[in-house]
């Protein structure tokens, strides 16, 4: 195989890109990626990719590191994010972020609110867990987590797993910790109005993270009234029709396309790996179009 292509997964087409290829959803272990932003940033240089984005759930703590490491490395660097939203009548999805200010104070205060309730969240379900006789504490979870950014799910999986509750990461949530599981507690997001609000202040550019994941294109024309202006087209879980309906979209209604692996590092169940999603340069050089224009 040609190492300076990506390989595609086998269920995405082929995109040849003279320009070189980008993946713009990447976390790192500021949130539930097992990849620090240095070792993030040698796999994009090892993959050959020629700009990466960090969208670490409900942070931006990371984003100066990786500017750092990346600047050091010589590989472009977008700042960006992943907002978890949610409304009782349509459930959660994920907003992205990009070329945002991550100093923005209104944008550190709304996410500072995520972060506690995801403390919060944690917490009820590690109780839940001790009410079914397990012995787990919080404070293994935030072993997991460590000390910076975000905590969520993979890292109360992770501690699981150490704990001998669960065999694998897999098993936690299919045994526990995904909806409507013994453990499961939803998360008290802010809606989508309110992310696509605090990325819109912080001159971010807001775009639907994983459209064909969340299952909610009903939604998408009043997303777009709040002030969204793209999909993100090319994403791990999205089949070849998820990628040609939301580029037609896109086309049709005048958005932007972004795309990227969603990798959250190599763990002992295969996960999407950075750079194993084709995503060619022009969508980026669309993107700073944009953030250069203002119009959006
Ligand atoms: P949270 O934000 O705390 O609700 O956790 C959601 C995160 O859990 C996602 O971003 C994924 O990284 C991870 N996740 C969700 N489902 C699974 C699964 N079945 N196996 C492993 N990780 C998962
Ligand atoms: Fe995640
Ligand atoms: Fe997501
Ligand atoms: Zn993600």
């Amino acid at each position: 195989m040609n190492e300076d292509v990506p390989s595609a997964q086998a269920n995405l087409p082929t995109i040849s890109s003279a320009e070189g290829y980008i993946d713009l959803h990447l976390h790192t272990t500021h949130s539930d990626g097992l990849y620090s932003p240095e070792q993030l940033v040698q796999s994009a240089v090892n993959k050959h990719l020629r700009a990466i984005a960090i969208t670490d759930h409900d942070t931006v703590e990371g984003i100066p590191e990786t500017a750092f490491f990346a600047q050091k490395y010589h590989i472009e660097f977008v700042p960006g994010v992943e907002i978890s939203a949610y409304t009782p009548e349509d459930g959660e999805i994920h907003l992205l972020g990009y070329f945002l200010d991550h100093t923005n104070s209104a944008l550190l205060q709304t996410l500072h609110q995520q972060k506690m309730r995801r403390v919060d969240r944690i917490v009820r379900m590690v109780e839940r867990l001790r009410l079914l006789g397990f012995d787990i504490h919080l404070d293994m979870v935030r072993a997991f987590a460590g000390k910076k950014g975000t905590i969520g799910r993979p890292h109360l999986a992770r501690a699981m797993v150490y704990c001998g509750i669960a065999s694998s990461i897999d098993d936690a949530f299919k045994e526990f910790l995904s909806r409507g599981k013994p453990a499961f507690v939803p998360k008290a997001n802010i809606t989508y109005r309110e992310a696509i609000q605090a990325i819109l202040e912080a001159d971010g550019i807001p775009i639907l993270a994983h459209p064909g994941l969340s299952k909610k294109d009903r939604i998408i024309p009043t997303l777009i009234e709040l002030g969204l202006r793209g999909l993100e087209v090319f994403h791990s879980d999205h089949t070849p029709d998820d990628v040609q309906r939301y580029m037609q979209m896109v086309e049709e209604l005048d958005l932007l396309a972004t795309g990227g692996s969603d990798c959250h590092g190599s763990g002992k169940t295969p996960r999407p790996l950075i750079g194993t999603v084709p995503v060619p340069y022009y969508l980026l050089d669309r993107l700073k179009m944009a953030k250069a224009s203002g119009r959006f």
